[in-house]
This record gives C-alpha cells, structure tokens and sequence, in this order.
C-alpha cells in the first residue's frame, strides 16, 4: 500500500515546509486544513498545504499527523493559490504565512460545545458521550483532557458533523455597546459619481479602479452603492479600511442599507470572533482591517480598499504583507473588480493609474456648497507656546458661533523630550535609540518604541543641577494650554494614550457628533475617514513633523496626512478655516497642500521617483538583521550581503550592511541590506531559494521586508 504524504506548512518561522503522512483514518486531506502534527519534541499546529509530493523530496522515516482540526478546508483552491503566490512574493516562510492567514480561525481549544443528545452520540462515540455525562457543555480543552490527544479533533468534528454537539457562544458577551446612529441615504448621486458607478458596474471580471477625490467628494457613496448592486444580485462585499476607529464612522453608513454587517479588528473578543466566522456565508458586507482580507467570504464579488494609500495596511510583522496589494492579488485570483479610494494616492496606485492599469475614476468637486478654504500659515519662529494668537483667535471665534474645531498634532505625551539646560542632558531609552517623550500627567517618561517607562527625575541625572525642561510639544501640552487660555473650550484628547478602547473612542466621537465638545484635539487617529460637518477651523499645529527625515517615502507621506487633516473641514454648510503653523514656512510642500494641487504634487513626485530610479519604478526589498550583539548582527548581515552579490542575478543592486535609521529598539542593534532592481524581473522571488539555503545564527533576527514603506 502507498501511503498518502502530505506537505504541512507548520505553524514555526521556517522557510520550508515539512513532509508528513496522512493516516488513512483521518479522511481525505485537502490542502487548507489545519492539522496537529509532531515537531521538534513536541505537537504544533500547521496547514495542509499541499496534497501532491514528488517522491524524490520523501525521506524514507516519515513522521505521521497527529490530529485533524478542520472539517472541511478553511480556504478553496482558489484562496490557497492566492496565499501561496503571496508566500512567494513576500518571501515568507509558509508556516509563518499561513498562521497570519489562518489567525481569524482562532483557537479551537477555546471553542465549547454543547451536547444535544448524550443518548445519540454514545451510539456513535461513547467515550466521547461519557465526558459529557456530568456536563452538558464543555471548551474543547476541557474535552481534550478526557479523551486521547490523537485524532481528538478529528473526532470532535465529526460528532459536530453529525449533529451530537453544537457550539455554544456565549450570547450576552456578544451584544455590543455600540450605539449606531444611522446616516441618511442621499437621494441622488452627482454626475461624476454616477459615471464612476457605471464604469465600475459595467466592467467584468478583475479590474482595478483608483477611485480618486478629495475629502468629501463623496467616495464612500460610491463604493456603498456598488456594494449594494452587488448585495442585491446575492453575493458579498470585503470593505477593509486603514483602523478600527474607522469602523464605527462605517457602521453608522452601512446601517442604513444593509441588513447583515460584519465588522473585523483587532480589538474583537473570541466569542465574538466565532460569531463573525459562524455568520460569513450570510454577511452581505465585511468591513474591517487589514486582517479582514483573509476571512473568505464565501461568495465575495466585489473588494474595496478605504484610504488605499494608508501605511497601516502593512503588516510589519511576521509576513510583511501589503493589504491593498494583496488585495489586489486575491481580486485578480477571484476574477472581481476592487476599488482603491483616496484623496492623496499612494505614488504606486498612481503609477497605475497614469499608465493605465488601473481605470482612473475622478471625482472633481466636494459635496459641500463652497470651495476648499485656503491655507493660512502662522510662523512660529520665535513663539515659546505649542498655539500661536491667530489660531488662538481662531478657536474663539470657532466656539462663538457654534462651531467645531480640530487640533492636529501627530505626537502623544507632553514632550518628545526632556533637556537639561545646566548640562544639555537629554533622557534616552535604555534599550533604544530614542528619547524618552515626557507624559507630565502620568508623571512618567516613556519610550515610544519599546514601552519603557520610568519615573520623571527630580533633577538631572547627569549633573544634578535642577533645571529640566521639556523640549518640543505634544498633545498633552496642546490640552493644557488649551485648558489654561480658553478654559469655556469645552475639548477631548484623541489618541492613543486617552483612548485605550473602542467604547471610549465611541464616547469621544458621539460627543463631539452631538456638540457636546467644541475641539478635539489628536494625532493621526483624528484624521482618518471621519466625518463631522459642524468643523469649520482645522489647525495643524506643527507642520514640520515628518519632514526631512532619512526615508524617501517622508514628502508623500506627510502631504498625505496634512491633506487629509485639512479635508475634515468645511463638509458642511459653514466655510471653513485651516491654519498650518511652522517654523519653515517657505518649504516647498507647504505649498502643495489642498485637494486641487493633488494631481500636480503626485505628478511631480512621481516624476522625481523615476529620475532617481526610486519605487514604485524600482523594487526594493530591505533586509533586516537585528540582535542584542551588534557584531553578530552585522556578520550576519556581511554574509547575507556576499552571498547576494554573487549569487543574485546583475540587475539586482545589494547595498549594505548599514546600521539602520533607527539603530537600537528594545536591546537590539538593526543593520539592513537593501536588494534594488530597475527592471523588476527577479526580485522578490529569487531571494527564497537563496535565503532558505543561508543559516543565519539563531541569536540574529532576520527579516524580509518586500516593497518597504518604512525605512527607519
Ligand atoms: P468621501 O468618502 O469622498 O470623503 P463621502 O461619500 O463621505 O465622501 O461624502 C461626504 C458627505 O457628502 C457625506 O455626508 C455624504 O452623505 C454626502 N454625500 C455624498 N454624496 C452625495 C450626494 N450625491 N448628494 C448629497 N450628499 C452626498
Ligand atoms: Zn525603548
């Protein structure tokens, strides 16, 4: 007898995956199930990932699966082949990718279920009916304990299959606190919106559209009423969106057009992650964060990806995977359109777009009955305070007649530093390179890159002298002199230190909605998505963060957020305001900021990009070496580095190794190679092969990071 083999992508950061045999008494194997298998001394988790094994790869001792976890495969032919392609393309290892794929499956040993007829099941499997003898419900880990560890998942699954248990969810866990309040529906669409719906209905097949207006244009319009066509003809819409703050402005549309909405974060609990997963086959609309791209939908027809040019799309662990390109990955499998939305494209979708890949589908004016409001720059130059009079004057004036205002600052604390001025002492991280931010209300310095906190020191540990005093301002300074200028400011602090969960974040925006706040002030969490049309003055309170730092991608970057700050004002029926302020007022970016000036910034950059050779015109893959011993990590970097150079085909550029931008975070020194190649013709995919082949020492982390955003 031929034994069946299988290929198990073990849940381990491996590059490769492991052959095993598949005992006949477990079933049929079908790539995209989640089996138990023996490793190293113990049991882990894996993926089926393939079925077919060429002989020449088996070994003669084959260890055996332990246990089958699925009933069915998680994912079809088709979403195998797309994780697979992803794999490659990310140079990840299988088992690494499959458990961010599979991680919306959850832990079975969580899952409890209920038996609904002992009598029956004892038929069948008494053994398994005498554990449910005392207890009507039991979590699968409590079972596993009763009962044989092999094949006891294969057996669970198979009473549930016939019908002996069912789950039980803990039901009251699962009612949200969420109050939803429903947006009205407008009547009818402007002629630009209606041609970009058309084209969208009437394309067939894959085809991306870079859906492009400014804040207010009325994008979402569009995409939820393509989603509507969709959900009317019976299939389902993935809608993934850039943060979980996002996601109740998006409920609060989607409420009122469609019956079964599912929202995915991070944030969920297990029950109520169980819940989303019971509930896919009836979902009409999915929306969720990047990792909502890997639940399958099981008859999704449609993808759109929300502020498509937004960095938190990418993973920057494990797999580093791209949301919006994988996206487009899986459309491009499941032969469906998919909509890239934005006001500020990224340069890659713009590329596309200019060169004709993707369908440019403009959307040229706001809704709103009045023109986007000039920028009004403030020089800071000389002023000590975080707010300058004008904007001062401004939010005065602002609160006087009713209206709202947003402060933007992209920085949490108090300060980003500490300085002695006796010594010029300044605080840093023990572990990293960075300087510890000061945050005064918790009387604590915190490191921002690893979590370090201590306490504020008296005097100056250096020299001992008594004379700290805060560098810089973040948003707690903001919040004070707010608090001490205009105490009547009735204001909220957004960010991630004031908003620890969804339903403070929830309290927050449904005051400032309802007006019982005047201002809000916050970092970038303030910026995404949302929609408040009593917001008539924005300032930004410190325009030059983000610039001139060592990254290529910084310019874009920062004009992406400062647009999408200054778009949350005036989409009412009031004008608005918005006051940049600086101590760099002639920088030229300054000068691009605004909706209108869109196409001509993004023209220019990506004009810069290709005379530089930069992405998205070449690709880059940025290889990353860290470790608590800097020699080792640059050793391993060294070898890495030779062995690209002479094994890498000529069109591939390797620089390095150089200390990374950000040397040092949590204890580890970073060293990084970038891979570059004009042509596009090899790179990522020739690196697997070379790189599975290199032991890097096990004290070293290394990591792939294809199509890079972050270079720090
Ligand atoms: P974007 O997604 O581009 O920021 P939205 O779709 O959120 O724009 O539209 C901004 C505001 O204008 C929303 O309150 C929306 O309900 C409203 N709106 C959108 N399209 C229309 C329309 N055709 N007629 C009237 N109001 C509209
Ligand atoms: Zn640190």
């Amino acid at each position: 007898m031929i034994d069946t083999l299988v290929e198990i992508a073990v849940f381990a950061p491996l590059n490769k995956t492991f052959t095993y045999q598949w005992p006949e008494w477990l079933g049929e194997p079908q790539p995209g199930m989640r089996v138990h298998v023996p490793f190293g001394r113990g049991r882990r988790l894996g993926v089926v990932w393939r079925t077919t094994v060429s002989p020449s790869e088996t070994p003669i001792e084959l260890k055996a699966v332990i246990d089958r976890v699925d009933a069915r495969p998680l994912y079809d032919s088709r979403r195998m082949q797309w994780l697979e392609r992803a794999c490659r393309y990310y140079v990840a290892a299988p088992g690494e990718c499959a458990e961010t794929a599979f991680a919306w499956a959850g832990n079975e040993d969580k899952r409890r279920w209920h038996c609904t007829d002992t009598a029956a099941l004892s038929l069948s499997d008494d053994e398994l009916a005498q554990a449910f003898a005392h207890r009507g419900t039991l979590s699968a880990a409590t079972l596993r304990k009763k009962l044989p560890a092999s094949g006891f998942y294969h057996r669970l699954r198979q009473a549930v299959e016939a019908g002996h248990l069912t789950e039980a969810l803990n039901e009251s866990a699962l009612r949200t606190s969420l109050v939803i309040t429903a947006e009205p529906v407008p009547e009818r669409l402007l002629p630009a919106q209606q041609q970009a719906l058309d084209r969208i209905s009437h394309t067939p097949g894959f085809s991306p559209f870079l859906l492009f207006g400014c804040t207010g244009s009325g994008k979402t319009e569009v995409y939820l009423r393509a989603a509507r066509q969709r959900v009317d003809s019976g299939s389902q819409v993935l809608i993934l969106v850039p943060e979980i703050g996002l996601t109740p402005q998006w409920l609060a549309r989607l409420a009122t057009r469609f019956e079964h909405i599912a929202v995915w974060h991070s944030g969920l609990s297990d029950t109520q992650r169980l819940q989303v997963r019971r509930d896919l086959p009836d979902v009409e609309v999915l929306v969720g964060t990047r990792s909502a791209l890997f639940l399958p939908l099981p008859r999704c027809s449609m993808i759109v990806v929300d502020e498509e040019h937004d960095t938190s799309f990418k993973q920057q662990e494990g797999m580093h995977y791209h949301a919006r390109d994988l996206a487009i990955l899986l459309a491009q499998e499941m032969d469906i359109p998919i909509i890239l939305g934005t006001a500020t494209p990224s340069l890659e979708s713009w590329r596309h777009a200019r060169e004709g890949r993707y369908q440019l589908l403009e959307l040229p004016e706001r809704i709103a009955p009045h023109p986007a409001p000039a920028i009004e720059t403030v020089d800071m130059r000389g002023v000590e305070a975080a707010l300058s009079e004008p904007l001062l004057a401004a939010l005065r004036e602002t609160k006087a007649k009713g209206l709202q205002s947003l402060l933007y600052l992209n920085r949490r604390g108090y300060a980003p530093a500490l300085m002695c001025t006796a010594c010029g002492d300044v605080p840093e991280c023990p572990s990293c390179s960075f300087r510890l931010t000061l945050h005064r209300r918790k009387k604590q310095l915190r490191c921002h890159g690893c979590g370090f906190v201590r306490h504020v020191p008296v005097a100056c540990e250096h020299c001992g002298e008594d004379a700290l005093l805060p560098l810089g301002e973040g948003t707690e300074k903001v919040e004070e002199q707010l608090a001490a200028t205009l105490p009547d400011l009735r204001m909220a602090r957004l960010d991630r230190d004031a908003i620890r969960n969804e339903t403070r974040l929830m309290r927050v925006l449904g005051d400032f909605s309802s007006g019982k706040l005047d201002c809000l002030v916050g970092t970038q969490m303030l910026v995404k998505g949302h929609h408040f049309p009593n917001v008539t003055l924005v300032g930004v309170v410190n325009a030059d963060l983000g610039l001139g730092l060592p990254d290529f991608r910084a310019g874009e970057r920062w004009w992406q957020q400062i647009t999408q700050v200054v778009g949350r004002t005036g989409r009412g029926s009031h004008p608005g305001r918005i006051i940049v302020q600086t101590r760099n007022p002639e920088a030229e970016w300054l000068s691009r900021i605004g909706g209108e000036q869109a196409r001509d910034t993004l023209d220019i950059e990506l004009s810069l990009r290709k005379t530089l050779d930069y992405p998205p015109f070449a690709r880059w893959v940025r290889i990353i070496f860290s470790s608590t011993r800097s020699d080792s990590a640059i050793q391993a970097a060294e070898r890495v580095a030779q062995a690209c150079t002479a094994y890498l085909p000529e069109s591939i550029q390797c620089m390095g190794p150089m200390p990374c931008a950000i040397e040092r975070i949590a204890t580890r020194y970073r060293f990084e190679l970038v891979l570059r190649e004009i042509t596009r013709k090899h790179l990522p995919w020739c690196l697997m092969p070379l790189l599975s082949r290199m032991a890097v020492p096990t004290a070293v982390r290394m990591r792939v990071d294809v199509d890079p955003v972050d270079m720090m």
